[in-house]
């Protein structure tokens, strides 16, 4: 008998576990995926940790779980600083200094503002003299485009939203609805790193390696199967059950 059933082999779970295992109690771990870990599976292919469900960077600005983690794995010192390739042209993402710099030549954060603020009133008024409101009446956007556009100008949004937010969606940016789209962070410094966390970084031997010395250490039993969604069956656990991200797993 297990004092908890843990659904999902993810970080959460791993370290539900591990938690557990520390003040001696014995949990049953189970995922519905053919893996252990979750979205930060890797497989191994001739030395190169390949992220099955999608590149994953650890990042928190938490010193406490900052050192928790680093209880169980070496991280490396890695920085996520995506580039995007348009037609050829390489930009930064985060927009920042580098992005805008590239985009249009300038150099001070003063004249990128200044062009992102342009592109926005050119467009607004645009759309407002074409539904025949006053130019000084509140624009709403009715789509994605639109709200986009309005945020951060024409020239961001050709380049590096529309084709981007079209294979995602599947759809064209005009017939996707603007909340999608809240806000669009913009850095008007030279700071390529993706993430604001003050530690970030990849376990050097993989995820994999992370979450099985998380299992590893401790007293209970990790075992995997795969189940289906429902559980059906009895709950093997005496006490309670803890059911990890759902919601956010890909399969
Ligand atoms: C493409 C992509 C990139 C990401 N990049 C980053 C990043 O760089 N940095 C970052 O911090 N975060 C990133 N994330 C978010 C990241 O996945 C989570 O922060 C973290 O891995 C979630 O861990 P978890 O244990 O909560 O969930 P998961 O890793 O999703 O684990 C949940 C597990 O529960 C299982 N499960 C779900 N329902 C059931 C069920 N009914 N029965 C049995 N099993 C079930 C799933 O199969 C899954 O294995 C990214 C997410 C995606 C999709």
């Amino acid at each position: 008998m297990y004092d908890y059933l843990i659904v999902g082999s993810g970080l959460y779970g791993a370290v539900f576990a591990h938690q557990a295992n520390e003040v001696g109690k014995k949990v049953l771990v189970i995922d519905k995926r053919p893996n252990i870990a979750g979205n930060v599976y890797t497989e191994n292919e001739e030395g190169i940790h390949v992220h099955r469900y999608g590149a994953h960077i650890f990042h928190t600005n938490n010193k406490k779980v900052w050192d928790y983690v680093n209880r169980f794995a070496v991280f490396n010192r890695f920085t996520n600083s995506p580039v995007a390739n348009y037609k050829g042209e390489l930009y930064s993402l985060q927009f920042n200094m580098y992005t805008f710099n590239k985009m249009w030549g300038v150099v001070t954060p003063q004249e990128a503002a200044a062009k992102i603020e342009e592109q926005k009133k050119d467009y607004i008024a645009k759309k407002l003299q074409e539904r025949g409101l006053p130019a000084d009446a509140p624009f709403e956007p009715q789509n994605l485009e639109e709200q986009a556009i309005s945020l951060i100008g024409t020239d961001i949004y050709e380049k590096l939203i529309k084709g981007y937010t079209e294979k995602q969606w599947e759809r064209p940016c005009s017939e996707l609805p603007s909340f999608i789209i809240k806000r669009l962070p913009v850095r008007l410094t030279f700071d390529n790193n993706y993430f604001n966390a003050m530690y970030q970084g990849i376990p050097v031997g993989g995820y994999m390696c992370f979450v099985k010395l998380e299992w590893s250490i401790g007293t209970a039993v990790g075992i995997l199967d795969r189940i289906h969604p429902m559980l059906p069956g009895p709950n093997p656990c005496d006490t309670a059950w803890c059911s990890c991200n759902p919601g956010r797993s890909l399969s």
